[in-house]
C-alpha cells in the first residue's frame, strides 16, 4: 500500500514544480489537513486564476461608471450527503446544522462568536436547503450506507454517482468517515469539471457537537475557501511579489510553509514590506481550529470575483427561490418521506450480485423493495442485495415509509443482465509499433482525466512505440491509470501448452524513498471483481538507477514479466488489465505485450495451477470426503491418505480429470489426515480434520 498523501511526499514536489525550495525545517510530522496541493497543481489553475481575474475585472470596470459595488448579502444553498456505513460518522442533524451555522459565524464575522476575529465579513452566507432538485421538501441532509465511507480522494468520481445535486445550483458537501493518509478534507477549485465540483470532510471534524471537537468545525470554513477559488496562505512560499505571488491576495502576508501552532509571532517570510508576521489566524493556513477567526479583505474580493464569474446561478434570487433559501419560504411544519434509491452496478452479468442503496429524504423508517428478476423478488431491508441470474432488462421498485406517509419510485430498465460473452481467441498480441492510440482492442482508463498512458517513441523494447506512463509530472497520487485488454477467451489455449502472459517493463524511481506501483489484474466475472496476478512496487519494478529527470531505459534496462495462467485456462470471459499507481516517481514503459501459448505443459505448471484448483468437502468431515478435480488435467490423480505425511493409512487409487471421487473415511483415525494427491510423479499434500 503507498503512502501517498503525507506531507513529505508532496510538498517537495509540489515545491519543485513552482521552482522554489521548502527550508529543511519543514515539519514532516504532521498529518495533512487539506488535499489542496495535491489535487491541484499549478497546471490545473490556470483556467480559474483567468476567470477570477475576469470577476477582478468587471468589478473594477462597474466602479468606473459609478456602478454601486455590490454588497448584499449572497446565500449559497448547501446539500450534506451523509456516507456512513451504520457507524458513528452517520452524524446527527444537530451536528450538520451546527456546521453550517459556524459556517455563517465565520464567513460573517458575526459578533460575539469565535468567527469574530479582526477580518471582515465577506457577504456570503450559507442555508442548508429546504428543497431537492425535484422541488421536494427536504432538510437538505442525503443519508446512504456503504463501505466507501472509507474514502480514498482516487474514488472521489464514486462519490458523485452515489448521490450529487447540480452542482450549480447546490453547493454539495460529503461528510465521511475517513479518507487516505489521515487528511481532513479537501474541495474542488472553481472551474474544475462537474464531476469533481464537491467537498469531502471527514466525520469528526464536521460541526461542533457530537462527534467533532467543540472547538471544531473550521475544516470545513477552510475548504469552502477553496471552492470560492482561495489558495492557502502558504501557497508559492515567499514568492517574489506579496500581491501576484503566493496566493494572490495582497493583504495576506507571504508564507514559508503551513502553520500548525497557533504561534502570532512567526514570521516565515521577510520580503513583504512592511514586514508582517504569518497570518496565523487565517483560515486558509493549517493552524488549529480555535485559533482561526480571519478572512481579509483581499479574500473576501476573491470570493465574490468568482461568485459573480463562475458560480453565478448558485445564489440568484431565483436559485434562493427554488432551493427554499430565501426569507420569503415557508417551511411546511414537517416534509413528508421523498423517496430515492441508487446502485453503483446497474449492469451485471447473470449470477452477479447488486446492492441497492436507500437515499430517500426525511428519515424513512419502512422500505419495500421489490425487484422483477432478481432473488429475493421483494425485501423490506433498507440497503438489500440481490442477485441476477436471468438475461434480460428490469425494473426496480421501492415503496419508503416514515410516521407522515409513503412515496414510491419505479425506476423502470434500471438492471440490465447480460450474458458473460466468449472472449477473443488467444494469442491477443501488441507490440504498439503500428502507432496506433489507443492500440487496437485496449482500453486506456484515466479516471482523473489527467496524466495517462500514452505511445512513446523515445524508447521502446521493439521499436519505433512502447506505451509509457509519466509519473514524474503525475501530482495526482494514488491515481489508476489502467491499459485493459479486451475479453479473452483463454479455452482457445493450445491443451497441450502452457497459457502465459509475458511483457516487457522497464521503470526509474525519481526518489530512493518512494515508488510508483504496477499491478496486472484479472477478473471472471465480466469485470466486476478483480484477483491480483502480479505486483511490482520498489525493488521489484526497478530496472533503472533513481533519477529526477526523465527515466528512458537503454536496451539493457528493460525486463521481462511472465504470468502463469493456467489456473484461469477453463475461462471463456477473462479481463486483464495493467494499472499504474502512481506515486510521484519516473516514467513506466510497457511493451511486446502478449497472452497465449507458452511452451508446452510440464509437470510441474499443470500441479502448480491444476492442484491449486482442486476443491474438498467437508472439513472438518465424519464419514467421507468428496474431492472435485477440475477439467482440463491431462492425467490421473492418485489420492493417498496418510496420518501423518509418510505413514500411509489408506490408497484410494486414481481419479480422472473432471471428476469428483467420495472417499470413505470410516475406520480411519481422528484427527488431521493427510491426502497426498499424486500425478506425473510429484505430489501436492493437503489436510483435512476428521471428527470422532
Ligand atoms: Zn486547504
Amino acid at each position: 500500500m503507498i503512502k501517498y498523501t503525507n506531507t513529505r511526499r508532496f510538498f517537495p514536489l509540489l515545491a519543485a514544480a513552482l521552482g522554489f525550495c521548502f527550508p529543511t525545517k519543514f515539519v514532516f510530522a504532521q498529518q495533512t489537513p487539506c488535499l489542496f496541493d495535491s489535487l491541484y497543481p499549478a497546471h490545473r489553475l490556470e483556467t480559474a486564476e483567468a476567470g477570477i481575474r475576469t470577476g477582478f475585472q468587471k468589478r473594477i470596470l462597474q466602479a468606473a461608471d459609478n456602478h454601486a459595488s455590490d454588497d448584499s448579502i449572497r446565500i449559497i444553498p448547501v446539500v450534506v450527503h451523509v456516507i456512513h456505513n451504520g457507524g458513528t460518522e452517520n452524524i446527527s442533524t444537530a451536528q450538520i446544522e451546527s456546521q453550517i451555522r459556524i459556517l455563517n459565524e465565520d464567513y460573517g464575522k458575526l459578533t460575539g462568536t469565535p468567527g469574530d476575529g479582526d477580518g471582515v465579513d465577506t457577504r456570503v452566507r450559507f442555508c442548508l436547503t429546504k428543497i431537492d432538485p425535484q422541488g421536494r421538501c427536504t432538510d437538505g441532509i442525503v443519508r446512504l450506507k456503504t463501505p466507501l465511507t472509507a474514502h480514498k480522494p482516487v474514488d472521489r468520481a464514486t462519490l458523485k454517482q452515489l448521490s450529487f445535486w447540480d452542482n450549480t445550483r447546490y453547493l454539495n458537501v460529503y461528510v465521511v468517515k475517513s479518507i487516505t493518509g489521515g487528511v481532513g478534507g479537501y474541495s474542488s477549485f472553481p472551474y474544475a469539471p462537474p464531476d469533481e465540483d464537491g467537498i469531502v470532510v471527514r466525520a469528526n471534524l464536521f460541526g461542533n457537537v457530537g462527534t467533532a471537537a467543540s472547538s471544531g468545525g473550521r475544516t470545513m470554513t477552510h475548504e469552502v475557501g477553496h471552492w470560492f477559488g482561495l489558495y492557502h496562505t502558504f501557497n508559492g512560499g515567499c514568492g517574489q511579489d506579496t500581491c501576484a505571488d503566493g496566493d494572490y491576495v495582497c493583504d495576506t502576508p507571504p508564507v514559508a510553509n503551513p502553520n500548525y501552532t497557533c504561534s502570532l509571532n512567526a514570521n516565515s517570510c521577510a520580503n513583504d514590506s512592511p514586514n508582517l508576521p504569518d497570518q496565523v489566524r487565517n483560515y486558509m493556513d493549517y493552524s488549529p481550529d480555535d485559533c482561526k477567526n480571519k478572512f481579509t479583505q483581499g479574500q473576501k474580493e476573491r470570493i465574490v470575483a468568482t461568485l459573480d464569474t463562475v458560480r453565478t446561478l448558485i445564489w440568484s434570487p431565483a436559485n434562493l427561490a427554488s432551493t427554499g433559501c430565501d426569507s420569503a419560504y415557508q417551511a411546511p411544519a414537517i416534509c413528508p418521506v421523498a423517496v430515492d434509491f441508487v446502485t453503483l452496478t446497474p449492469t451485471v452479468c447473470t449470477g452477479n450480485q447488486v446492492y441497492f442503496m436507500d437515499r430517500s429524504l426525511n428519515a424513512a423508517t419502512a422500505w419495500q423493495w421489490s425487484f422483477p428478476g432478481g432473488t429475493p423478488a421483494n425485501s423490506t431491508l433498507q440497503n438489500p442485495t440481490v442477485k441476477y441470474d436471468t438475461v434480460g432488462v428490469y425494473p426496480v421498485t421501492l415503496i419508503a415509509w416514515n410516521a407522515n406517509g409513503s412515496d414510491t419510485l419505479t425506476l423502470n430498465n434500471y438492471i440490465e443482465v447480460t450474458e458473460p460473452g466468449v472472449g477473443a481467441p488467444l494469442p491477443f498480441a501488441r507490440n504498439f509499433d503500428d502507432g496506433q492510440y489507443p492500440p487496437e482492442g485496449i482500453s486506456i482508463i484515466n479516471p482523473d482525466g489527467g496524466i495517462a498512458w500514452e505511445l512513446d517513441s523515445a524508447a521502446a523494447r521493439s521499436v519505433p512505440y512502447s506505451m509509457r506512463i509519466n509519473n514524474l509530472i503525475n501530482t495526482n497520487y494514488g491515481t489508476r491509470d489502467e491499459i485493459e485488454l479486451p475479453f479473452l477467451d483463454l479455452t482457445t489455449a493450445h491443451p497441450d501448452s502452457m497459457v502465459r502472459m509475458t511483457f516487457w517493463w522497464a521503470y526509474a524511481r525519481s526518489d530512493a524513498n518512494y515508488s510508483d506501483e504496477l499491478i496486472v489484474q484479472l477478473s471472471k466475472d465480466c469485470g466486476f471483481n478483480y484477483t491480483q496476478i502480479l505486483t511490482k512496487s520498489g525493488s521489484t519494478l526497478v530496472t533503472g538507477p533513481t533519477q529526477t529527470t526523465p527515466f528512458i531505459p537503454d536496451a539493457s534496462q528493460w525486463k521481462k514479466a511472465t504470468i502463469n495462467l493456467n489456473a484461469y485456462r477453463t475461462e471463456h470471459y477473462v479481463k486483464i488489465r495493467l494499472v499504474n499507481v502512481t506515486d510521484g516517481g519516473n516514467n513506466l514503459y510497457i511493451d511486446d505485450l502478449y497472452v497465449g501459448d507458452g511452451g508446452t505443459v510440464t509437470a510441474t505448471d499443470e500441479l502448480q495451477s491444476g492442484m491449486r484448483s482442486v476443491r474438498f468437502f467437508p472439513n472438518p468431515a465424519r464419514d467421507y470426503v468428496q474431492f472435485l478435480i477440475p477439467p482440463g488435467l491431462n492425467t490421473p490423480v492418485h489420492i493417498r491418505a496418510y496420518d501423518t505425511p509418510g505413514k500411509l493409512l489408506r490408497d484410494y487409487g486414481e481419479y480422472a480429470s473432471n471428476s469428483s471421487p467420495i472417499l470413505n473415511l470410516a475406520g480411519l483415525p481422528p484427527g488431521f489426515l493427510f491426502f497426498t494427491l499424486q500425478f506425473v510423479g510429484l505430489s501436492y499434500t493437503t489436510r483435512v480434520a476428521k471428527l470422532p
